[in-house]
Parts: structure tokens; C-alpha cells; sequence
């Protein structure tokens, strides 16, 4: 029987071409050499990595639900070349040279899923259509030429530029917008697609899926291997635990990531005539500098995906529960994209979704591997994670191998991003901040001045 669930979890998955019945789950006792843990990106780009090196590797992952059940198949669909913490934050907790290499890095990365997706015959809908990170209102506006300054500063505007408030809307016409930060490089992407897509690659390349495979303990009689209640995977080289957002579930990565709920709402095909009124041909990446985050997505089949942090994070790092918040939060945001563009309805909208992603007490990705133990793990893409996850696996599959090259000087690589307070404390900080920048983003767009606690908010959430 098809889970229908599975079909309604996002727009992504309904659309994924394939009726989402689960591969078979794992039942008995095997051995291989590198048992992952997670088919969403991070996992399934790590076994892509680890046999295209080494061809004849024994490889399992076992995935709790479906392949792409998590953010790999709900996102909003950026694969882009911006790094979950900014160049000049790069710069300052490392050096110039860390920074370029890092921006140099994820542009590869952005390129290297377009690659691999023509290579295997992965139709993704990969797209190189850029980005406009733009200001809506002039108290937008300094963080926009903050960002260009930065790119300039490093040499890495790459044919980017800044555009005033008439070449924006040349590209598309948004209410109150009055410039941007336009960026050449940046893709769009079908998610679910691109996981289901990986997960087919792999297998071809001799991986062996398991889903409906919820891993119990991340070791087997004492020894590296992935339990479950059907079966056990022992392995030889490595256990990868690639989880993200439910890491926190996983015995030893309790407090490595918070789980943060991001939400997405989606509108039908739009007409011609409303098109005509919105303009963006060329299909671009669209975020505001909002402290709440927002990105758009116009998808192959002309609509409009907004994307915004979703319902405020929950008691103990939960991942169940908060519906009705989700519901309020689907509410606001099809309100605030009628903002964007007036010219879209109440009927306009067709889906809703939310997932989560997982954020870091640095903001910063952790790729790690300790060759003891035999444990890896790759988590922490703070909402960055499309174009992320592939660096990532690539710098764990050379950890794994032992074949180390220079991404490995990239942060990620040698970074190991520090714990999350225990709860209480952690509920009550990151409600707090959670509040305060839905305060900021109120009075900047009142244009009122900042609310005292401003910068406390900034600094508690890091970066
Ligand atoms: C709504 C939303 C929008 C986003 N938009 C963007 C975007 O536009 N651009 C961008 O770059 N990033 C975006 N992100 C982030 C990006 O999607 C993630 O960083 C990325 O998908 C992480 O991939 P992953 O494989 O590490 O995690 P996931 O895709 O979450 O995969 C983890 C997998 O592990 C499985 N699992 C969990 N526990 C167990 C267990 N015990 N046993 C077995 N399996 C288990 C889960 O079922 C899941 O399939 C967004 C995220 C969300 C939620």
C-alpha cells in the first residue's frame, strides 16, 4: 500500500515522480563497511563520495522513513553558494585567505550538484538563475550594501553588482522594494527530486537502502555498527551519522544541533497576467535581510514558494507537536506574500508545509570522523544545507578514507561546532531571541529605531 503521508509531507515529495513506497526495511544481522544513519542529502551524498572513490566498498544506510523525509525533500529549494555563516564572520573567527577559500568552495559545491545530476541522469530541474538578496525598505538597505562591501572587500563579486531600486524592477516588481545585492551564482532545484534522484545513484553504484529503518543505537554489541529492531548493521570503517535536525534523538548528539522549524508556503501555477505584473524571468533566488529569514523560489511550473522560520522551537529539542502553531505561522506568511506581491489572492495558494532544519550553537557545519571510535557525523547547515551537504560528504568521504585533500582546510573540515546549553536554559534563550527578532523586524519595518535588546538578541544567537 502507497503511505499516502509520505506524498503529503511536502509539494516536493507529491511531485517527486515516484509513488514513495518504501524500500524494504532492514530485517536480520549484516556487515558492511560504512553503515550511515539518514537518506536525506548528508547521508546519501556520503555513500555517493565513498564509492565513487572506492567502487567495490560495502555501504548501508538506513533511513528511518523514506529517503528524503526530512529537509532534503521539504526545503526551498536555493542551492546556493552561501555559506550558513558570511564571509566576513569567516574572516573574523579565521583569515581572509579561510574566507575566499570557503566562498571559492561553495560556489564548486553549487556546481558540482549540477554536475552530478547531469552525470546520472538526475532531473532535479537544476537551474543556474543566480540570487537578489534585496532590501524592502530603506532600513534594508544598509544591510545590503554591508554584504556588497564584504564581497568587493574579498574579490569575490564574481560579475555581481548592486542594483538600485529601477534595474530591480527590470528583474521583478516586489511592493517596497528598493534595491539589492544581485549575485550570478546560485541554482534552484526540485528537493525532492534531487534526494530520490541520489538515492536511485547510489544504489546503482552497490549501496544497499533500507527504509522504515529507525536506528535504535548508533553501535552493535559494543562495536560500531547502526541497531535497529529488525536487524543490526556492523561496519568495518565507519558508523556516519547524518540526522541533522534529529540528532538530538541520537544517544551522544543530544545538544549538537537545535532543531528549528522552517515553513513554506506555496501558490498555484500563476497566470500569464499575473506574470506579466511580477516580471521575474529570470527566475532568481529572492530574499529580504528580514532577521525571521524569507526566500522565494519560482518553481519550473510558475509558482511562487516562500519560505520563512516557522513555529517558535520546542521544549527539549522536540520534532513532534507544534501543529497549530505551524497552521498560525502558514497564515502569516501567505498574508505577507500578498504583501510582496499584491497582485496574488486568497485562492492562489494551493500547499503549506513546514520540516526542520538543524542550527548549530556557532551557525557553523561540523564534518567530523574519529578513526577510533569508527564514528562520523555531518550536521549543522543552519538552513544552508542543498549545496552544503555536498561539500560536506566530500570532506567526510576523504576523513573516511584516509585520502585527505585540501578541502580539508576548508572550516567545516576542522571545526567542531560547541554544545547547546541544557534545558531549561536553552528554551528560555532561544525563545527569547526568537521573539526579539520578530520585534527588530517590526520596528525596522515601522521605522522605528531598534529595540534596546537588539544587539543582546544578536550576540546570543551567534554569528
Ligand atoms: C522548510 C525548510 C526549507 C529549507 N530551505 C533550504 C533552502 O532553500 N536552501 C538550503 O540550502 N537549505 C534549506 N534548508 C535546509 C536543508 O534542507 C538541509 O540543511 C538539508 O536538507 C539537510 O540534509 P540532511 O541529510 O543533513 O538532513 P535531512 O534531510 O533532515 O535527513 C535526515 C534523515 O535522517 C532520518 N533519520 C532521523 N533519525 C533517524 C534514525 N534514528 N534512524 C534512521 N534515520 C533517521 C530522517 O528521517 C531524515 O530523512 C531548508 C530546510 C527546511 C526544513
Amino acid at each position: 500500500m502507497i503511505p499516502v503521508s509520505y506524498a503529503q509531507t511536502s509539494f516536493w515529495l507529491e511531485t517527486c515522480g515516484e509513488d514513495l513506497t518504501p524500500r524494504k526495511p532492514l530485517s536480520g544481522d549484516i556487515t558492511v563497511d560504512v553503515a550511515i544513519l539518514g537518506g536525506g542529502y548528508s547521508g546519501l551524498w556520503t555513500a555517493y563520495y565513498l564509492l565513487q572513490a572506492e567502487p567495490g566498498l560495502e555501504v548501508a544506510i538506513l533511513e528511518a522513513e523514506v529517503c528524503g523525509y526530512g529537509a532534503s525533500g521539504r526545503n526551498g529549494g536555493w542551492c546556493s553558494p552561501r555559506y550558513p555563516i558570511n564571509p566576513d564572520v569567516v574572516e573574523r573567527r579565521y583569515d581572509v585567505e579561510t574566507a575566499r577559500l570557503t566562498v571559492t568552495a561553495m560556489k564548486e559545491a553549487v556546481a558540482e550538484v549540477g554536475r552530478v545530476c547531469a552525470e546520472e541522469g538526475i532531473d532535479a530541474q537544476f537551474r543556474n538563475v543566480g540570487i537578489l538578496s534585496l532590501a524592502r525598505g530603506e532600513a534594508q538597505m544598509a544591510s545590503v550594501r554591508g554584504s556588497y562591501a564584504v564581497y568587493d572587500r574579498l574579490g569575490l563579486l564574481d560579475g555581481g553588482g548592486l542594483l538600485d531600486a529601477d534595474a530591480l524592477r527590470s528583474r521583478v516588481r516586489i511592493e517596497g522594494a528598493v534595491g539589492a545585492f544581485h549575485s550570478p551564482t546560485g541554482a534552484a532545484v526540485h528537493p525532492a527530486k534531487l534526494a530520490r534522484g541520489l538515492a536511485r545513484a547510489v544504489e546503482a553504484k552497490g549501496a544497499q537502502i533500507y527504509e522504515q529503518s529507525p536506528v535504535t543505537a548508533l553501535s552493535v554489541d559494543g562495536q560500531p555498527g547502526l541497531a535497529t529492531t529488525g536487524g543490526t548493521v556492523r561496519a568495518r570503517r565507519a558508523v556516519v551519522a547524518a540526522a541533522e535536525a534529529y540528532l538530538p534523538k541520537v544517544k551522544g548528539f543530544g545538544r549538537k544541533v537545535l532543531p528549528m522549524s522552517s515553513s513554506i508556503v506555496l501558490t498555484k501555477p500563476l497566470s500569464k497576467d499575473q506574470w506579466a505584473q511580477i516580471g521575474w524571468a529570470g527566475g532568481e533566488g529572492l530574499g529580504s535581510q528580514a532577521f525571521t529569514v524569507d526566500y522565494l523560489t519560482k518553481t519550473s511550473d510558475g509558482r511562487i514558494l516562500y519560505g520563512s522560520r516557522g513555529a517558535p522551537y520546542l521544549y527539549g529539542s522536540a520534532t513532534d507537536g507544534g501543529e497549530a502553531a505551524m497552521s498560525r505561522t502558514h497564515t502569516a506568511m501567505r498574508e505577507e506574500l500578498r504583501r510582496w506581491f499584491p497582485v496574488l489572492g486568497d485562492d492562489d495558494f494551493s500547499h503549506a508545509w513546514s520540516g526542520f532544519l538543524g542550527v548549530s550553537r556557532d551557525w557553523e557545519p561540523t564534518v567530523s570522523f574519529d578513526p577510533l571510535r569508527k564514528i562520523a557525523s555531518l550536521h549543522g547547515y543552519t538552513g544552508r544545507g542543498v549545496s552544503t551537504t555536498n561539500l560536506a560528504a566530500r570532506v567526510l568521504a576523504e576523513k573516511i578514507l584516509g585520502r585527505p585533500s585540501d578541502l580539508q582546510r576548508l572550516p567545516l573540515a576542522r571545526h567542531s561546532a560547541p554544545a547547546w546549553e541544557p534545558e531549561p536554559f536553552r528554551y528560555l534563550g532561544v525563545r527569547y531571541v526568537q521573539d526579539a527578532f520578530k520585534r527588530m523586524d517590526a520596528a525596522r519595518d515601522a521605522g522605528r529605531p531598534a529595540p534596546i535588546d537588539a544587539n543582546l538578541a544578536k550576540q546570543l544567537s551567534a554569528p
